[in-house]
């Protein structure tokens, strides 16, 4: 079973990426990627539909 996820920035909470996983993962997401409204690299967290 897939989890749907979206990758939301932690500084503006723009929702940036979209994603899946396996349901397995227990842990969040946190990952640093680039943002276009904030135009540089910023900390994005899941957040579950
Ligand atoms: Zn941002």
């Amino acid at each position: 079973m897939r989890l749907e996820l979206t990758l939301q920035c932690d500084e503006c909470k723009e929702q940036n990426y979209r994603t899946s996983r396996n349901r397995d993962g227990v842990e969040k997401i946190n990952i640093k990627k680039y943002c276009s409204r904030c135009r540089t690299r910023t900390l994005h967290k899941e957040k579950r539909k």
